[in-house]
């Protein structure tokens, strides 16, 4: 999480917003009892023989929030900061995430506290082999799927794959999704998450009478949903005024040429000095005077000390759990209208989904297709959401989980409960 709020956990904050919108929905404590917690925690320890030769033990996670409504689902995360409590709020955050867009999964996550970016390519290799063997016995196509999150990539989810079905004896691509392309992935997946985070944005200016051609955009997090995002913003006619990555923050008026910081950042791994850029300080993004922020790196980035400095009309949760609910009043009480995370990125979870499918159908689709479903699942997900804000008359984040969390609980209602 964010060093400027540690403060908050994230895993309180997501019960709290749980009970928030239980309460709106007037939830019977059997029915939040039966919904609000992880079903399975697996907690294991991973050794891996570093490439000096020695052995490095790291801690490791996987949380199955929910499988009500179908196999639980949900990222792997790389980063010194990983807890068992963050695991489980971001578990928690994907059962309600699934339920919004309404495909059939659950929610699921996982760690590894481990610091990805001073590890070599074969240390993180042997790493993430052992840590699918240890959480093999929770995972599987039916079961629990893994994607990823923050540090992890398609690479990472190769070597899961192939971990996974070496040790069944053949290959299994849909145990994972975000795999690239020649084994299973889906075309579109890897801008899933930027490219929902933009139709979100869409559907928010087409509500509030803003248009996007000319409007002013700051992007806390430069990697895949921030970076794809920015870049659709871009095209679209937006000016992109300010982006930061985890050493850096840059800055141009005029807008900064995305196409070329992507490029760069590609090559060079990080933002900083970017030609026809300024540094500025990291907290200085979220206070720019801009349109639209969009906080698309980790938990807890705007919170109660920092929120009343944000100006932005729109703040669309590229990231999870990026405003903490002290924050949310905040900006609820200056009038900004909230994309929640929830909402905001699940077009990443939703591509997912549409990769599962054409792995056990062992037929896939042609890229625009991809899109074209993704764009009526995230508009149709919006206009929900936005239906109970107007309807109930409460913030975009609590009609989210009120539509997620309503959902779940309807399904849990029909199965009843085992024995
Ligand atoms: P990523 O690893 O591709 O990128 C993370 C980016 O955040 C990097 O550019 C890193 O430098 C930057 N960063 C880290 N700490 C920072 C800090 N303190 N200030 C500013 N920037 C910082 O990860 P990602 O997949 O883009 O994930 C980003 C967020 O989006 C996470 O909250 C993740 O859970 C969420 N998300 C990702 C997906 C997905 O499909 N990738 C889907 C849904 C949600």
């Amino acid at each position: 999480m964010l060093t400027t709020a540690v403060k908050d956990n994230a895993y309180t904050l997501a019960l709290e917003n749980f009970d928030t919108a239980a309460d709106a929905l007037d939830l019977s404590q059997d029915i939040r009892e039966m919904i609000k917690y992880p079903e399975r925690i697996l907690t294991v320890t991973v050794p891996v023989r570093m490439d000096d030769g020695h052995i490095h033990r790291f801690e490791a996670y996987r949380v199955q929030h929910s499988s009500v409504r179908g196999p639980a689902k949900g990222g792997i995360r790389y980063h010194p900061q990983v807890t068992l409590d963050e695991v489980k709020a971001l578990a928690t955050w994907m059962t309600w995430k699934c339920a919004v867009v309404n495909i059939p999964f659950g929610g699921a996550k996982g760690g590894v506290t481990c610091d990805p970016k001073h590890m070599s390519q074969g240390e993180l290799e042997r790493m993430t082999r052992r840590y699918t063997s240890a959480i093999l016995p929770l995972i599987g196509p039916e079961q629990d799927i893994p994607a990823p999150d923050v540090y992890t990539n398609p690479q990472t989810m190769a070597w899961i794959m192939d971990t996974y079905s070496m040790t069944k004896g053949y290959p299994i691509p849909g145990v994972v999704t975000g795999k690239p392309i020649s084994l299973g992935g889906s075309l579109g997946r890897n801008e899933a998450t930027g490219r929902g985070v933009f139709y979100t944005i869409q559907c928010a200016c087409e509500h509030l009478g803003m248009t996007l051609r000319g409007a002013t955009v700051a992007v806390q997090g430069f990697g895949n949903a921030g970076s794809i995002a920015a870049q659709l913003l871009h095209e679209a006619g937006a000016k992109i005024v300010a982006v930061s990555d985890s050493t850096s923050c840059i800055y141009n008026r005029n807008g900064l040429n995305i196409p070329e910081l992507i490029h760069m950042k590609l090559l060079t791994g990080h933002v900083e000095k970017f030609p026809e850029s300024e540094p500025i300080d990291p907290s200085e993004l979220l206070a720019l005077k801009c349109d639209i922020l969009v906080p698309a790196a980790l938990e807890n980035a705007v919170h109660a000390d920092n929120a009343g400095a944000v100006r932005a009309k729109i703040v669309a949760e590229a990231a999870n759990g990026p405003l903490t609910p002290a924050a949310d009043r905040i900006l609820e009480s200056r009038g900004a209208f909230v994309i929640p995370d929830i909402l905001c990125n699940a077009g990443g979870v939703t591509v997912s989904y549409f990769e599962w499918v054409q792995d056990e159908q062992h037929l896939f689709w042609e890229a625009q297709d991809v899109y074209d479903r993704l764009e009526r699942v995230m508009k149709t997900a919006f206009r929900d959401v936005l239906k109970i804000r107007t309807e109930r008359k409460v913030p975009m984040r609590i009609a989210a989980n009120m539509l997620g969390i309503g959902r779940v609980a309807d399904a849990v209602q029909i199965r009843g409960i085992y024995p």
